[in-house]
């Protein structure tokens, strides 16, 4: 033991003095220099107490001494600086007493009676007990700050040093001739490191770790040779050492896990109680957060387990909103928070968490750092979320489909980073419970109205056939009644005929939409189907208030549709231009080649869902023929809702042409795109994917495409 005792002390100088200079290397303020002169003194005092054992020399001792003299000096002034006081009084009286009877006894620790035991006792006594007025000092400091981290931090440091302190002292009997290991300087050492690492990290959650870890394992360590110890005791000395390590193997073997994770929760609940609770709360949580389908009864989920914790007093959970433009409150605790946040107010907070899991407000707003100001004006709407730490919870193509806050309005530094990591795996477990319920309400609204769409398309049909006997008996009653002079029972024959009229209209175009719209696909020249189509729309509204232009883009890949139906989607575009230009405007109708594999941008963020999605080969050739119209173009609300079926904003409107329309041009393998501007009109573009057998063959009544692909082509052809 006695031989152990200067090689470690002298193992452990060298340690002090690299902690030492590496924190020069880290910084060069105050703190810095004073905990560098403090990591540097003990080396020394280490050193001079190996050399003194070493050399048996008079001088050394000496040097040791006036070393030990100095260590509570700068222990007082760094502990100072760590943790620097509001209220200086106390310390710095501390430090004025230390300096004044440390004159007298640095005289006595350098005299010729140095080694008497009078002075070996003034000078431990004078340096033990000033090192334990400063760590008492510290403790009490610590208690009294509003800062969570800073109490932690200042506990911590004061209990390791404590440690170290109590050992030192009791290095102090081996001049009494009791020699117990030399764990002072081991624990000097690990004290020296977590007071250089609580120098950078204004946090010690790490160190937590660190220490936590080699709690746990140096406990392990401990039982596992107990067990081996025993194994020595009852089966035999080191002579049976074979049998023992074998069987001592097993052991090991089949307790190990147990015991690991028995040791691992032990110390945990022990030394990181907050910690602990929060992890066992934050496990359950996201156990009962994976049966959980409804978004009501996941909100209530999170908000109790938060409650639970008791690390929280606010949270809220807010969730995006249909449009995208803002987040409602889907549930709160504590004290009150905003019903709403608009996106475009928070948007450089939501920018910041596309990039990070959580913001830490308070932190960010004592720490500042890059892009910190406009993230803290954002939040300063927030009310009692201000100092929250926000979590995002993502969506499977959203950065941010929700805002999980969370905050501890008790204490500063509410939770340390390890605490928020583990509450992003709870947003991360919302995040999954969002979109399973989306998943879900999405299949059960499909069930819905697929049940729904063939009981409507079964009474269309019985609506139908009385509908023609009505028809026809109202006609014969209109052709009885011609030559009669009652003028009122005509007009009633006349509206019957008008509503049944309407009404056969809609169940026709209800049966369009619900029947499948493949049709006769043939591979069409569109130049010519759009010719003739227009040709037939004017020569039905001859009246010349709407100028029809055509840009045909020649040569045209054929597009393989069913002609009828192609004509259908054109006069529903055309005449809903019509219509909404009230009869007056310009109407262009242009064709083109689509440039291949180019992105499609959503005309919208809210536009219909057949026009977001991506074409079904980007890499093969499309055709484009749009209708640009010269209208008001269409609002927002309306734009969403463009292609759902029924939807219209006219009074004797079906709201089923574009419905048909999209699913004749989606069965024919392309899609519906719509680009308006409210004010400056709408242009919407079908897209075919080319059929297999290219550029249009000439047919009879190509004859003027056919004659203009013998010409060099113009790039576009205006009728
Ligand atoms: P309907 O024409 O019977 O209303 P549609 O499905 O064809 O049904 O159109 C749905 C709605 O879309 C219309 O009511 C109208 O509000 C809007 N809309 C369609 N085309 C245009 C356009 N070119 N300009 C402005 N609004 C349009």
């Amino acid at each position: 033991m006695q031989d152990l005792r200067p090689k470690t002390i002298l193992f452990c100088a060298v340690l002090a003095l690299a902690i030492g200079l590496s924190a020069l290397l880290r910084g060069r303020r105050a703190v810095h220099w004073l905990f560098a002169g403090f990591a540097v003194d003990i080396a020394l005092w280490y050193g001079s107490q190996s050399a003194a054992d070493f050399f048996r020399a008079d001088l050394w001792e000496r040097v040791t001494g006036v070393l030990t003299v100095l260590l509570p000096q700068f222990a007082i002034h760094l502990f100072q600086s760590v943790v620097p006081l509001e209220v200086r009084s106390t310390q710095t009286r501390l430090a004025r007493v230390g300096a004044i009877v440390g004159v007298p006894v640095l005289a006595m620790a350098v005299s010729r009676y140095h080694d008497t035991s009078f002075v070996l006792g003034t000078v431990y006594t004078y340096v033990f007990g000033l090192l334990a007025a400063a760590l008492i000092m510290l403790a009490l400091r610590g208690q009294r700050s509003p800062s969570r981290a800073v109490r932690d931090r200042v506990r911590f440091l004061v209990v390791v040093g404590a440690a170290a302190t109590t050992f030192s002292l009791a290095d102090f009997l081996s001049y009494l001739g009791v020699h117990i290991p030399p764990i002072s300087a081991v624990l000097a050492i690990v004290f020296l490191f977590v007071l250089a690492e609580s120098l950078t990290r204004p946090r010690l959650a790490d160190l937590y770790e660190l220490v936590g870890r080699l709690l746990v394992s140096t406990a392990l360590a401990f039982c596992l040779a107990g067990i081996f110890y025993l194994f020595v005791m009852v089966i035999g000395g080191f002579d049976t050492m074979y049998l023992n390590a074998v069987l001592a193997a097993i052991v090991f073997l089949v307790l190990f896990e147990p015991l690991q994770t028995e040791v691992e929760t032990r110390i945990h609940q022990f030394f990181f109680r907050e910690r602990y609770d929060l992890e066992t709360g934050v496990a359950d949580l996201r156990k009962r957060l994976a049966h959980v389908l409804e978004l009501d009864e996941m909100v209530t989920t999170v908000l109790q387990g938060l409650e639970r914790s008791r690390r929280v007093t606010t949270a809220a959970l807010l969730l995006r909103d249909q449009d995208g433009d803002g987040f409602d409150l889907a549930g709160s605790i504590g004290a009150a928070v905003p019903k709403r946040i608009e996106s475009l107010g928070a948007h450089p907070m939501l920018d910041r968490l596309e990039k990070h899991a959580s913001i830490s407000l308070e932190e960010l707003a004592r720490e500042g750092g890059e892009g910190a100001g406009p993230v803290l004006a954002s939040a300063a709407t927030l009310g009692a979320l201000q100092s929250a730490v926000v979590f995002a919870v993502r969506g499977d193509d959203d950065p941010c489909v929700g805002l999980l806050f969370v905050a501890d309005d008790r204490v500063r530094d509410a939770f340390t980073p390890e605490e928020i990591s583990l509450l992003e795996t709870v947003a991360s477990a919302i995040s999954v419970v969002v979109a399973n319920s989306r998943l879900y309400s999405r299949m059960k609204e499909r069930d819905r109205l697929a049940a729904l769409g063939s009981m409507a398309a079964g009474l269309a049909h019985e609506v139908k056939n009385p509908l023609g006997a009505i028809k026809g008996a109202a006609q014969l009653l209109e052709e009885v009644g011609a030559g009669s002079a009652d003028d009122s029972s005509r007009e009633f024959v006349g509206i019957i005929l008008e509503e049944v009229n309407r009404l056969d209209r809609v169940v026709g175009s209800f049966l369009d939409y619900a029947r499948p719209h493949a049709g006769n696909p043939i591979p069409l020249d569109l130049n010519a189907a759009v010719r003739r189509t227009v040709q037939i729309l004017q020569s039905q509204s001859p009246d010349g208030g709407v100028d029809v232009q055509l840009e045909l883009g020649e040569p045209l890949p054929r597009a393989r549709i069913d002609p009828e139906k192609f004509r259908q989607v054109l006069i529903n575009l055309v005449q809903n231009a019509i219509q909404a230009m009230d009869g007056h405007g310009k109407i262009t109708v242009t064709t083109q080649v689509g440039r291949s594999g180019r992105a499609r941008v959503p005309p919208h963020d809210g536009a219909a869902p057949a026009s977001r999605r991506a074409l079904p080969d980007e890499t093969e050739q499309q055709v484009e023929v749009s209708v640009r119209d010269t209208g008001p173009g269409i609002a927002d609300k309306v734009l969403r809702n463009l292609f759902v079926p029924f939807f219209t904003t006219k009074t004797e409107g079906t709201g089923l042409g574009l419905a048909i329309s999209q699913s004749i041009v989606q069965n024919a393998g392309g899609t519906i795109e719509v680009h308006s501007l409210p004010g400056a009109g709408t242009t919407f573009t079908i897209v075919l994917p080319t059929a297999d057998d290219a550029l249009a063959a000439p047919t009879p009544t190509d004859a003027v495409a056919v004659r203009r692909r013998s010409e060099p082509p113009p790039p576009s052809a205006r009728t």
